[in-house]
């Protein structure tokens, strides 16, 4: 991906992300086939929050749902709101759940709360009645988490007394993997085997169980509907192995000075890097600001024309300087762009030298980026095999 120079709007941009939205849907596609491949009608969601892990929920909604997406999850009641405007008709599950008086917001908003305790499932069958209405509820059981979600006494009154439900329409009941991406984690297994004896004593509820990860985990871990999110956008749900999703983002940073440097001079606040020959630095335009963490100081580098420049010195708000002595003199010229992500370097990698995870440099992508949206074919989408593995203590039936 690179950014299409031919935009006006663009002649101006610091930096610009480009987001291939045909990549996302490709990747949806996958994992779609992955759940498919059991030979069940599984359904695959597409998790949105945080902005759609940076890359957009507004662009990404709707190019989901024109590729057969039909469920759809944030985090905020916020997010479910601004979704809505573009996704008429489809249903928005609001991970966060039921905060106090906001009843009539999701209601207003067709959104349906994660229902993660008998509080919540109290005060939305009492919106139902208010309303007079079968409202929509998801229950989000914890199985170990302990994070969000029915503890499993709590579940067990769920199981004992459905009349607990009335009033309301179960539109799926879930729960969320703790470790999914260690695939060898014997909590995986442990709460899958919690996560069936509630399916079990729930009847006629669709499910839905799996992370981008958990998807990997084989088909004991499907149920009825898929849900991954960072997988969606490229980043790597297999941290042991090779990626098979398809890159999603590229990121491009406008150098906006280059100037020479004599031996021993130093570079930026604190003149934390010193150079050791005389040379030129380059300054480019994106910093901490934009989710460029400080914690990458001497840790990372950008790419001109697929060469490997070294980022120098400390992090600052706005800039980031590199070492371009070895870039020939017309290769770095104020104006041009050095690739920051993108074929040469991937969130995840990014993410191993601010020493942190994909999700966050996704979701901390700036948003004074100006943003190109494409739309690339993709025949190549990934065919994730998934591990039949059986889970050590998963119960079989
Ligand atoms: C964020 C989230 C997901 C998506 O997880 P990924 O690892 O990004 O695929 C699914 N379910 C819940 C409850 C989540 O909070």
């Amino acid at each position: 991906m690179s950014v299409p120079a031919d935009n006006d709007a663009l002649r101006r941009a610091g930096a610009v992300l480009t987001v291939d939205l045909g990549a996302i849907a490709a990747n949806w596609r996958g994992l779609r086939d992955a759940g498919r491949a059991n030979g069940r009608p599984i359904d695959c969601a597409a998790v949105l929050k945080a902005d759609a892990y940076g890359t957009g929920a507004e662009k990404v909604g709707p190019r989901l749902a024109a590729e057969g997406c039909r469920h759809f999850f944030v985090a905020h009641i916020d997010e479910g709101i601004a979704l809505r405007n573009v996704l008429p008709g489809l249903p928005i599950y609001v991970l966060n759940g039921l905060l106090a008086g906001a009843e009539g917001d999701l209601v207003e908003h067709e959104l349906t709360p994660v229902l993660n305790h008998l509080g919540q499932l109290n005060a939305w069958r009492a919106a139902a009645q208010r309303y007079n209405r079968a409202l929509d509820a998801v229950l989000h059981i914890d199985t170990g988490l302990n994070r969000l979600g029915f503890n499993q006494e709590e579940a067990q009154v769920l199981i004992n007394e459905r009349g607990r439900l009335r009033g309301l329409r179960l539109a799926l009941i879930m729960s969320h993997l703790a470790a999914s991406e260690e695939q060898s984690n014997p909590v995986n297994g442990e709460q899958l085997s919690r996560f069936r004896a509630f399916v079990r004593a729930m009847p006629g509820a669709p499910a839905s169980f799996a992370n981008s990860s958990g998807i990997f985990l084989g088909p004991d871990y499907h149920f009825d509907l898929l849900r991954p999110g960072a997988a969606l956008y490229g980043i790597n749900p297999l941290p042991e192995r090779d990626n098979p999703m398809l890159p999603t983002v590229a990121l491009h940073a406008r150098v906006l000075q280059v100037r020479r440097i004599d031996a021993f001079q130093t570079v930026g606040y604190g003149g934390a890097w010193r150079a050791a020959r005389a040379g030129r630095v380059a300054t480019i335009a994106l910093g901490y600001a934009d989710g460029y963490f400080r914690a990458l100081i001497n840790r990372t580098h950008v790419h001109i024309a697929g060469r490997r420049v070294p980022v120098i010195g400390r992090i600052s708000m706005d800039l980031v300087t590199i070492d371009v002595t070895d870039v020939p003199e017309t290769e770095c010229q104020p104006g041009d762009t050095v690739e920051v992500l993108g074929p040469h370097m991937s969130p995840d990698e990014l993410a191993e030298h601010a020493r942190t995870n994909g999700y966050e440099i996704m979701t901390s992508l700036g948003r004074r980026y100006a943003r190109v949206y494409v739309d690339n074919p993709h025949t190549d989408e990934p065919a994730p095999e998934s591990e039949a593995q059986t889970p050590a203590s998963g119960d079989q039936a």
